[in-house]
């Protein structure tokens, strides 16, 4: 198959009428959002939707999330609840993915079998556009090969889905970096399932009690059921080895140019240590204290660390608070647990 890039912003209706004309009649569309590249089907589409685990070798039992182009049509898919209408007020469109009870127009191979969907509005204006013109809900999981890092640009997307799919649109760098915040919610507190930048703080606002799952930061346990299926997998995976230096207890620079010495490595450091490291393989995160700036960095990294061809990559241990949860969650995974200076000392 022949798989077109094609430029676009939100003034491209001619364009983004045919994306939207190709998912109503059950093919796939790579799409930008302000968090990553999704891999859009339509969602009342079986057999479209099952086109996506074949086009990301995706576990079956990984649900999708779907996404409507604005709150209240949820209503289509999903049971809301007043609660659903207060965050929907505050946080969408945005990066927030609301499980909800589901509704029987869904098939259950979108949701995995599970009986609950997982809701998104999404605030990019491509693809907000793309939803209103497809005239049906789009479920989309972020457009990778399952197990690489979620796209954040166009180019990422057409490496891993080349040959595979239609169409891609191309609507520049996705803003935020990492994958929406996904939340579960009673009738009055939420559980973290997966940390975005929807900070658990943030949703203290809204929510009576904000509890995070256990797997956000440590490893499931072998015996334990996850709350979210995508919990179980590991994720984000560099080809390198990559190890997470904490820096409370090891000193980073010594350390790392100490391997730069004798290792064919990377080094995700802070801006401020490149002129303190040797000029090689150095891949510059942002400012320490620019959270911001690290997120939309982080996948754009781990990608660029595959092309280097190096055996290991080194990058300091994110604080697992605030903003920075989210970086803390995919890095923790990506590294499959291997923190130098850790729990368990030196890994
Ligand atoms: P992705 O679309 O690749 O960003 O992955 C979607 C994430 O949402 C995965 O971690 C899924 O396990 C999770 N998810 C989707 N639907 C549900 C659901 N009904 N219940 C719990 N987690 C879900
Ligand atoms: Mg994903």
């Amino acid at each position: 198959m022949r798989t077109e890039l094609i430029k676009v912003d939100d003034q491209s209706v001619e364009i983004l009428k045919r994306a939207g004309s190709i998912i109503r009649e059950g093919g796939l569309v790579a799409f930008p959002t302000e968090t990553v590249y999704g891999l859009g089907a339509n969602a009342y589409d079986k057999s479209a939707c099952l086109e996506i685990f074949k086009a990301k070798g995706r576990p079956a039992d990984n649900p999708l999330i779907v996404h409507v182009s604005s709150p209240k049509d949820a209503e289509k898919i999903a049971y809301t609840s007043p609660l659903y209408y207060k965050l929907a007020e505050k946080f969408m469109p945005g990066p927030l993915t609301i499980i909800l009870p589901k509704k029987d127009i869904i098939p259950s191979e979108v949701t995995a079998g599970l009986d609950s969907v997982a809701v998104r509005c999404p605030e990019n204006k491509i693809a907000n556009k793309l939803i209103e013109l497809a005239g049906v809900p789009i479920a989309a999981p972020s457009a990778n090969s399952s197990g690489k890092p979620s796209p954040t640009t166009a180019q990422h997307v057409f490496d891993d889905m080349d040959g595979k799919i239609p169409m891609i649109l191309d609507g520049g760098e996705a803003q935020v970096g990492v994958e929406s915040t996904v939340i579960k919610i009673t009738e009055d507190s939420a559980i973290l399932l997966r940390p975005g930048a929807v900070t658990v703080e943030m949703l203290c606002q809204v929510c009576q009690s904000v509890e995070i799952a256990g797997a956000v930061k440590a490893e499931l346990r072998a015996d334990e059921k996850p709350l979210s299926p995508g919990m179980k997998y590991k994720h984000y995976a560099p080809k390198a080895s990559l190890f997470l230096i904490d820096d409370s207890k090891v000193n980073f620079i010594e350390f790392v140019k100490e391997k730069q010495r004798t290792e064919s490595c990377a080094i995700m450091c802070y801006d401020e240590e490149i002129e303190l490291l040797e000029n090689k393989n150095l891949l510059p995160v942002g400012k320490r204290e620019d959270i911001k700036k690290q997120t939309h960095n982080l996948f754009i990294l781990l990608r660029k660390a595959d092309d280097l061809l190096v055996d290991t990559v080194y990058a300091h241990l994110p604080s697992d608070e605030g903003e920075s949860l989210a970086i803390y969650n995919r890095m923790i995974r990506a590294c499959a647990h291997h923190v130098i200076g850790g729990i368990n000392g030196e890994d």
